[in-house]
């Protein structure tokens, strides 16, 4: 990368959404709003990508199909004319068949092969003169624009394959964008939405992607050839920084290497308090690479596998065979260690081609447990896959965003028919296989005995908990200053779950994003936790953390802070005790995860 000394940096500031640091140069991603992007395309894709400029030129002549008759019904004749200009261009050979040739001949895609036709047609008519001939060039351009829309709609482009180093700039990113992004390629992602506990938020931790939200792009103007400085922990964007700013990030980004390193060697260590409390500490993970860290940490087990990231690139969910398959490599791959599979927790933030669900309030909508339920053929062939792969290890099964137990015992009985299914087809599974659910209602807390009695062990989701019980969505980043699981509301719910599993008798976990912030560990522990799961790129942190946190001074801890009664009094609380692990000559280095 070149270096030049600029005089003027540019500086933004954002919200910082997962730490770290990265330099490069911007990969401008799913928004090109003056700009037509230009791809290349496989002899495989041709077809599908003729099919997309089709379904794209015929949802536009319906669009206007649909204002003609509007028009016409308010006796608008000259506006009905003019539209139909606009139907019979859109049915000339030249945008239909001619222009699909030219996608198959070019192997380029629609909107890039549409942007030449249309620039050639307008040279064509500008030849022309009188006024009939500029009113054609308007209507084209209008049309062109049009199309274009319903173009870029669906343009899907990918992250696998961006240059190394490249900084990710869009206006917002979906879970399976961040899915599909390689750390190897990408230095960052800034984006203009997206909260903290958004799936792509995660997805980007899991990874260890820098993360910036809350940027307004508009703002700069992004050249290929600029270099960027993310800085992740403070939320900072610099933009052709001057050579000192530059200088200054790549010594700061080797202490951070540094650092990450040193804690690294915690995998070689016991999870417990130095007064020799133990605790587990297990990993939340979404694909299969992330489990070579699991080992590398000596995590306990896979606390959640949020299995349908498995579906978010599809068309439709995999059928029984693939999803057997796939859970049986994760089986093996977690080798001994135990694998609690989450049924697809599909809907929210997770849709897509696969889902056919459209609602004007996702995440209180047709969710995880409430889709798999109201489509039981779904759930049926998932059980069944998971059940088949429970023999090759140590399974668990864990049901999400259940609001009632009568959720869990409706699932529980689709479990307990496939279980006799198999029986009958003589076909092996584990039958004491361990079921879970997730809290993360607070309906679902506040009568955790009712669950308790009914299922093996109980996991606490605090990324919904907190959305649901501070009515926040957790990807607005706008609302991110209601969203803080230190409100002594949330503090108090998982308390009161800690209780009720520990009364049944049953293990009770948490494995929302606060399980990963070495801030809070000190406070679940001293709230009765005894079982945390994380990104497994946070085990380090949080096992270094758990091995300087006395459990009695945990549990003063705890019983301060349930007495506390603002959200700010308990992070000053949280923030102060955390300092004081942290040893002095790392200080500067600032929180890890970019809170
Ligand atoms: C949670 O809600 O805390 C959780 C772990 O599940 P997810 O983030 O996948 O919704
Ligand atoms: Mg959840």
């Amino acid at each position: 990368m070149a270096i030049l000394d600029h005089k003027h940096e540019i500086r933004l500031k954002g919200s910082p959404i997962c730490g770290g640091i990265a330099i490069g140069s911007p990969f401008l991603f799913n928004f090109f709003e003056n700009e037509i992007p230009e791809f290349s395309i496989s002899d495989s894709e041709v077809e599908s990508e003729v099919l997309r400029y089709r379904k794209a030129l015929e949802k536009s002549k319906k669009e206007v199909e649909y204002l003609q008759k509007q028009l016409d019904l308010d006796g608008a004749l000259d506006g009905v004319m003019i539209l139909e200009t606009h139907i019979q261009i859109m049915k000339d050979e030249l945008i239909t068949t001619v222009l699909e040739e030219a996608i198959r001949e070019k192997k380029k895609n629609a909107e890039y092969i549409f942007g030449l036709f249309i620039r050639d047609y307008e040279k064509k008519l500008a030849k022309l003169t009188g006024e009939m001939f500029r009113e054609k060039i308007r209507d084209v351009q209008d049309i062109a624009a049009r199309i274009l829309k319903n173009l870029k709609k669906t343009v899907k482009l990918s992250l696998a394959e961006v240059k190394e180093n490249a900084i990710v700039f869009a206006t917002d990113l979906a879970p399976s964008d961040a899915a599909e992004a390689k750390r190897t390629h990408i230095g960052a992602f800034v984006t203009e939405m997206g909260g903290k506990t958004s799936h792509a938020a995660i997805v980007a931790r899991s990874r260890g992607i820098p993360y910036v939200s809350n940027i307004n792009l508009a703002q700069v103007e992004l050249k290929k050839e600029d270099v960027v400085i993310i800085d992740g922990r403070s939320g900072e964007v610099i933009v052709n920084p001057t050579s000192a700013t530059l200088l200054s990030y790549r010594d700061l980004q080797n202490q951070l290497r540094a650092y990450l390193d040193n804690l690294s060697q915690a995998g070689e260590f016991l999870t417990e308090t130095p007064d020799s409390y133990k605790v587990r500490l297990s990993a939340n993970i979404e694909a299969i690479d992330e489990l070579q860290l699991v080992h590398k940490y000596r995590g306990d087990g896979i606390g959640l596998f949020r299995s349908e990231y498995i579906c978010l690139d599809k068309k439709g969910f995999p059928t029984e065979e693939e999803q057997f398959e796939i859970y049986k490599q994760f089986v093996q791959a977690a080798n001994g260690l135990p694998i609690v599979i989450r049924t697809f927790d599909v809907g929210g933030d997770k849709s897509g081609d696969f889902l056919n669900v459209a609602e004007a309030n996702p995440f209180l909508g047709c969710r995880a447990i409430r889709y798999m339920l109201q489509n039981p053929t779904v759930f049926r062939v998932q059980l069944r896959a998971i059940l088949r792969a429970s023999v090759f290890g140590q399974v668990k099964v864990m049901f999400p965003m259940v609001s009632g137990a009568f959720e869990l015992l409706e699932a529980k009985k689709l479990l307990q028919e496939e279980m006799s299914k198999l029986d009958q087809e003589s076909i092996r599974y584990d039958k004491n296989i361990k079921i879970g659910c997730m809290i993360e209602i607070p309906s679902a807390a506040i009568t955790c005995d009712e669950f308790a009695k009914h299922c093996d062990f109980l996991s606490i989701g605090t990324n919904d908990l907190v959305q649901y019980s501070l009515a926040v969505d957790r990807s607005n980043q706008m609302m991110s200053y209601l969203y803080n699981p230190a409100d002594p509301s949330v503090i108090r719910l998982i308390k009161m779950v800690v209780i009720e599993a520990n009364r049944n008798g049953i293990p009770v976990s948490v494995c929302g994003e606060i399980a990963a912030d070495p801030r809070f560990t000190a406070l679940l522990l001293g709230l009765g936790v005894h079982e945390l799961s994380c990104t497994a790129r946070f085990i380090p942190i949080v096992k270094n953390t758990i091995r300087r946190t006395s459990i009695i001074s945990a549990c003063q801890l705890a019983e301060t802070i349930l007495k506390m009664s603002s959200y700010k009094e308990i992070q000053q609380k949280l923030n102060e005790e955390y300092e004081k692990l942290i040893p002095q000559d790392v200080q500067h280095i600032g929180p890890l995860i970019g809170h």
